[in-house]
């Protein structure tokens, strides 16, 4: 029982689980090269003791010529081992670091849309780095410093012990008093240092947030307003990083102070032992020696604590983000077939920690190859509903069908790869343009040809020849410098490069003009002739020569048709249809 719960311990460990686990090979020989140091450095005192008590008796210049050339070899083999536990200790703890932050990052790229809503975007950046780098910290100099005080602690009282009993018992009575000490400031280091971290990843919050939203922040004149918010949160900060440094600072001293009070009660009474003869001169100062060695590993354990405990505290939070379950979840996945139909069954779907239905028994069949437009006002749930298709939020079971297979069976790598989606926000990367066309498409073959084929087809390709570089432009953060119709017409070009068998465009050419829009819309059905073309608008007219119109209203379908069919029931569809003419001759 007790090996087993050591063994579980051991196991949950930090250091284990980080280092030890994957680089036994580093940790065996920087151990090894440390504890080969440690040896030597244990000889000094006792050959000083035997050079004090040869010199009481006489002088020998080549004793000392001798000790003078040992001296110099030890050095050498010291800077040898030196490097070697460094490379082995800090060096590995860098791979740790690399390690834990790739895994991070996968994991992140796993998670679903409820995470980010969760988790801030500075939150998970000081994560990713403020974190990780105290893990490294612990595994790294935190490790090493320990192993080395252990060994000191362990080496060092049998030595004196041997040297001289009674000396030793006066000197060790202060030392049970430290891991007391120890671990109550240990406690509190704790708690204040999780404190500062979550301090720090608010800051990072607000920070990022104001230098995305700087336009925002600039056009409602708030820059003010948030510079005295981040203010309060820095000062809060520096208040939290100096009631950590209470506790830390104390942490040498305290264990400084027992050691010196132990060296004080040495010379005292060790001074009446040399008095009386019961040890002799060479002794004592050998003693001397040794407890003085005893401060460094004391003021060690310290930091090493402390670093630990941060790390302890750090990996906490990076475990919190990395337990996260990615929400999708493919379970024996079937492979994805081509060209399948779609078919929502009843489907009613909520938001979480919502209580209204945001659809609501959603009835409809998709025939491949069909080309199908989905209408209605903001808030009718044509984006839930189009969102579901490449489960970008879960869909439940039994009630969404691809070519008749349950869309949770299958992979959804697969299925990802088949959709072209555009949502309705746009987002480009900081890179250029044609890498941000590009991105999805992995052969090297399809990348040279098909870049201007879809930049033509997305009507874009006049206004992409007036930019300095014209597709070899890159892109300010999000693509500031470009408008927002054209940031659209380059994510469906996006979209487009991966030759998707269904695409779906979420009401994604708003910010361009109508007559341009419905010239995509018309180049897209002709070069993508049989594939599922969905896509969600405002604008009737676009749309007219569609397969079927789907009418949505408070998360239901009101109607659907052909434009021909839904004109004649003289609903919904008409009603709007006659309202965006009317605009449409107004315009013009
Ligand atoms: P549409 O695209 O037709 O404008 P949406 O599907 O975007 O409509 O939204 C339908 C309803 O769902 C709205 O009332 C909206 O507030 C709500 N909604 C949309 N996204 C979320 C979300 N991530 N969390 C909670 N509610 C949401
Ligand atoms: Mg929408």
């Amino acid at each position: 029982m007790f090996f087993k719960n050591l063994r579980r311990f051991w196991e949950k460990n930090l250091v284990y689980r980080v280092f030890i686990k994957k680089y036994k090979r580093y940790f065996i020989i920087g151990t090894i090269s440390l504890v080969a140091i440690d040896i030597i450095n244990i000889f000094p005192p006792l050959v000083i003791k035997k050079a004090l008590d040869i010199l009481s008796r006489e002088v020998n210049l080549t004793e000392i010529a001798t000790l003078s050339f040992l001296y110099l070899f030890i050095s050498f083999f010291q800077g040898i081992c030196r490097y070697i536990w460094r490379m082995n200790f800090i060096g590995t703890s860098f791979r740790c670091d690399y390690d834990i932050r790739m895994a991070f990052f996968k994991h992140i790229e796993t998670l679903s849309g409820k995470f980010f809503q969760k988790y801030k975007t500075g939150d998970l950046m000081s994560r990713a780095t403020n974190d990780i780098s105290a893990v490294r910290m612990a595994v790294g100099p935190g490790l090493l410093v320990g192993l080395d005080a252990v060994f000191y602690f362990f080496v060092i009282p049998p030595i004196i012990i041997y040297l001289s009993p009674r000396l030793s018992l006066y000197t060790f009575l202060l030392m049970p008093l430290i891991p007391f000490i120890a671990y109550k400031i240990k406690n509190v280091i704790d708690k204040r240092f999780r404190m500062v971290q979550e301090q720090f990843s608010r800051i990072s919050e607000k920070v990022q947030e104001n230098i995305s939203g700087i336009r925002v922040v600039k056009s409602f004149n708030i820059s003010q307003q948030e510079e005295q918010t981040i203010l309060r949160l820095g000062k809060d900060f520096m208040r939290k990083n100096l009631s950590l440094a209470i506790p830390q600072a104390l942490l040498g001293p305290v264990f400084e102070y027992t050691t010196y009070m132990g060296i004080i009660i040495l010379l005292l009474i060790g001074g009446g032992m040399v008095i009386e003869g019961a040890i002799t001169l060479g002794t004592l100062v050998a003693f001397q020696r040794y407890i003085s060695m005893m401060v460094w590993p004391m003021t060690a354990t310290g930091w090493s604590i402390s670093l630990l405990q941060r790390g302890n505290a750090s990996m906490k939070r990076v475990d919190e983000v990395m337990n996260e379950k990615p929400e999708i979840i493919s379970k024996n996945a079937l492979p994805y077939v081509p060209q399948g139909d779609i078919e929502f069954r009843d489907i009613s779907i909520r938001y979480e920690g919502k209580r209204e239905w945001v659809l609501r028994g959603i009835n409809v069949k998709i025939s491949a190859g069909q080309r199908v437009a989905i209408v209605g006002p903001i808030g009718s749930g044509k984006s839930t509903l189009v969102n579901l298709i490449p489960r970008i939020i879960p869909v439940p079971g039994q009630s969404l069908f691809i070519n008749g297979t349950d869309i949770n069976t299958i992979d959804l790598k697969a299925l990802r790869k088949a959709i072209g989606f555009v949502p309705q926000e746009t987002f480009l990367f900081s890179e250029r343009i044609v890498d941000n066309v590009l991105f999805g498409v992995e052969d090297e073959k399809i990348r040279g040809y098909c870049v201007h084929e879809l930049i033509r087809m997305v009507a874009i390709e006049r206004e992409m020849e007036e930019l300095p570089h014209k597709l070899e432009t890159y892109l300010g953060e999000r693509g500031a410098n470009l408008s927002g119709g054209q940031k659209q017409r380059l994510t469906i070009a996006r979209a487009l490069a991966i030759n998707p068998h269904i695409i779906i465009l979420d009401d994604c050419l708003s910010a361009v003009d109508a007559r341009v829009e419905e010239m995509i819309i018309k180049n897209i059905s002709g070069c993508f002739l049989g594939r599922t073309i969905i896509v969600v608008t405002h604008r009737l007219p676009a749309i007219k020569s569609f397969d079927m119109i789907i009418v949505m209203k408070n998360g239901m379908i009101v109607e659907k048709g052909t434009h021909g069919q839904l004109i004649k029931l003289n609903g919904v569809y008409t009603s709007l249809y006659s309202k965006e003419v009317l605009e449409e001759k107004l315009v013009q």
